[in-house]
C-alpha cells in the first residue's frame, strides 16, 4: 500500500493559522549554532553584512579553531548538546538557527555513526529551548542523507523530490538522525505552533570550510590533493571509488542566501525542502573541473581506491518544490564556486605550509 508522505499528511491534519509577525528587526536576537563551522559561519557573516546587530553565535571549539570569527558578534564556546547550556544559547532569541552537528563528508559519516546519530541530542534540546524563549522562527539544518537510500543505487538518478524521503530508508546513522530530527521540528509547528523551518542541504562548498583531516568532503578533498600534488611535484592522485558515483554541489552563497528565503517565507512552515544545485557531475567530472580551477597544464594520472568509503551510487536535487514556492533557486555554477574554494584553499594550505595556524576542521 502506498504511503502519504509525512509533511503531505501532516499538512492536512494540522488546522493551525498561521499569524503573520513583524519582520525580524536589526536589533532582534538572532542565534546560529555550529558558528565555528563552515555553512553557520557563513550565515552569521551574512546576516551580520545584511545589517543585524545583534547575533549570538555559538560553537563547541575553541575560538581559535573557528572558521570565521565575525567582528561585533556575540561568540559563545557552549556544547550545545547540554540541555542547560541550550536553554542559556537561546535566552532571548527571536530566531534561532541550529547548524550544529557533529559532521563530516563520507570517511566521516561512513565510520562514525554513533556520532551521527547522538546529533539527536542537539536538535532535541534546542527546539525545546527556542520554544520556551518564545523565539518567533527556528531552522534546522536537514540533509539529502534523509533520503530514501533505495532510490540513489544509480549514478544516473532520478533528481530526489521532497516526497522521496517516505517511505524511509535514510543513510543510516546521520540520515536517521536529520529524518527523525526534522520530526521534531514539525510536531513543535503541528503541537505547540512555533515556526520550524527545515532545509535539506545537498553538499555544500567554499572557502572558509573544512579541507583537511578526515571530515572534508570531495570538493575540498579534490582541491587539496591536486594542490599538494603541485607542490610536491608527484604527477598521482588518488580517488575515493571508481570516479562514476554522482553527486551535485551546491555553492556557500547559495546555501546561505536559501536559509534566509526559507527560513521567512511562511508557506515552508514545517515543510521539509531541498536546499541544493540540481548540476550534477560524476566525480571524475569533479577533479576535471578542479583541474582547470587550478590552470594544469596536463592532467594527474588518476589512481583509484575502490576500499574506500563511497556512499551512494548517484544523488541529486530536484529543485521543482523550491522554484515554485520561492522563485529562486542555487545558481552558482560548479566552475565558478570551485575557483573561489581552490584559491581559498591553496592560500591556507601555504598559511599552514609557513608554520601559521589555519583551521582545517
Ligand atoms: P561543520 O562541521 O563545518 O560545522 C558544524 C559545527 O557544529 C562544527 O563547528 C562543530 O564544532 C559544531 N558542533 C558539533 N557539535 C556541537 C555541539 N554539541 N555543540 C556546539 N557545537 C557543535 O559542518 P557544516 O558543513 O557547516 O554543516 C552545518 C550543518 O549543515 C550540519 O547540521 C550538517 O549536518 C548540515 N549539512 C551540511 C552539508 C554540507 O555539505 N556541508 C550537507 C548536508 C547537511
Amino acid at each position: 500500500m502506498s504511503q502519504k508522505p509525512l509533511y503531505e499528511s501532516m499538512k492536512q491534519s494540522v488546522t493551525r493559522v498561521v499569524e503573520t509577525d513583524e519582520p525580524t528587526k536589526p536589533n532582534d536576537l538572532i542565534v546560529i549554532t555550529g558558528a565555528g563551522g563552515f555553512i553557520a559561519g557563513n550565515l552569521v557573516q551574512y546576516f551580520r553584512n545584511k545589517g543585524f546587530k545583534n547575533i549570538r553565535a555559538v560553537d563547541k571549539k575553541p575560538l581559535y579553531e573557528w572558521y570565521l570569527p565575525v567582528p561585533g558578534v556575540e561568540s559563545l564556546c557552549l556544547d550545545v548538546s547540554n540541555e542547560t547550556n541550550c536553554r542559556r544559547v537561546c535566552e532571548g532569541a527571536v530566531e534561532v538557527y541550529n547548524l550544529a552537528a557533529d559532521m563530516g563528508g563520507m570517511g566521516f559519516i561512513e565510520r562514525f555513526r554513533i556520532e551521527c546519530l547522538r546529533s539527536i541530542l542537539i536538535n532535541t534540546h534546542m527546539v525545546e529551548a527556542a520554544y520556551r524563549a518564545g523565539a518567533k522562527r527556528y531552522f534546522f539544518s536537514s540533509s539529502a542523507c534523509a533520503y530514501n537510500t533505495d532510490l540513489q543505487q544509480d549514478p544516473n538518478v532520478r533528481a530526489l523530490k521532497e516526497t522521496d524521503a517516505y517511505p524511509a530508508m535514510a543513510e543510516r546513522g546521520y540520515g536517521w538522525e536529520k529524518l527523525m530530527s526534522e520530526m521534531f521540528c514539525q510536531e513543535y509547528w503541528a503541537e505547540r505552533g512555533m515556526k520550524t523551518f527545515i532545509a535539506r542541504f545537498h553538499n555544500v562548498y567554499g572557502p572558509n570550510g573544512t579541507w583537511d583531516g578526515g571530515r572534508e568532503k570531495a570538493p575540498a578533498a579534490l582541491c587539496r590533493k591536486v594542490i599538494e600534488s603541485l607542490d610536491t611535484g608527484d604527477n598521482n592522485i588518488t580517488l575515493w571509488g571508481d570516479g562514476t558515483r554522482t553527486r551535485s554541489f551546491m555553492y556557500i552563497d547559495d546555501c546561505v542566501q536559501g536559509i534566509d528565503k526559507i527560513t521567512h517565507c511562511d508557506k515552508l512552515i514545517a515543510t521539509p525542502i531541498n536546499l541544493g544545485s540540481d548540476e550534477l557531475v560524476s566525480i571524475n567530472d569533479l577533479l576535471t573541473k578542479v583541474e582547470q580551477a587550478a590552470r594544469l597544464n596536463k592532467p594527474l594520472t588518476r589512481h583509484y581506491d575502490l576500499d574506500a568509503p563511497m556512499g551512494v551510487a548517484g544523488r541529486n536535487s530536484d529543485n521543482t518544490f523550491i522554484k515554485q514556492v520561492l522563485e529562486w533557486e542555487p545558481s552558482t555554477s560548479l566552475d565558478d564556486g570551485l575557483v573561489k574554494t581552490y584559491e581559498w584553499i591553496k592560500e591556507q594550505y601555504n598559511r599552514r605550509k609557513a608554520g601559521m595556524r589555519v583551521g582545517i576542521g
